[in-house]
């Protein structure tokens, strides 16, 4: 992402509802922008599938101070082991890019109205369409080249 959009994300040390669980806030140009939770892996008290979902909206408040995004993606990877980490099919990926391309879709608008900002407000078809641009990189050998290795043999 930070390729493609010039976004960074910095990984939060905080404590979520689960140990695998994590955070990321998202910066551009140095400026906090949003934070972004995921939760990826399968475990017996998660409902299944995979899922956006946007927790605060981009907004300014009555007072005209700035309310900044915050979303999260929820999967259900293989589980990481003590001894493996979570492995991905390629299927996986997609998904996880699917996601991220919804996350993506709330986190970087600059809309001040909550009712309309980020994913709010914007029909089933028109929200695909983020998602599925971001999928279609997960079928690009040059972006496959910077992540997908065998966790052995590499
Ligand atoms: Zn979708």
């Amino acid at each position: 992402m930070h390729k493609l959009l010039g976004i960074e994300f910095r990984k939060v040390d905080i404590k979520l509802w689960d140990e695998k669980a994590s955070a990321y806030d998202l910066y551009i140009n140095n400026e906090l922008r949003s934070r972004l939770y995921l939760d990826l892996e399968a475990r017996s008290s998660k409902r299944g599938g995979a899922w956006m979902n946007n927790w605060q909206s981009h907004c300014l408040d009555e007072k005209g101070k700035e309310i900044l995004y915050s979303a999260y993606i929820v999967c259900n990877f293989p589980a990481s082991s003590d001894t493996a980490p979570s492995l991905l099919r390629h299927d996986d990926v997609v998904t996880l890019f699917h996601e991220m391309g919804h996350a993506l879709h709330h986190m970087l608008s600059t809309v001040n109205e909550n009712s309309v900002s980020g994913v709010n407000g914007v029909e089933w078809d028109a929200v695909e369409f983020p998602s599925q641009f971001v999928e279609s990189f997960a079928y690009e050998p040059q972006v496959l080249k910077l992540f997908a290795l065998h966790h052995n043999s590499g």
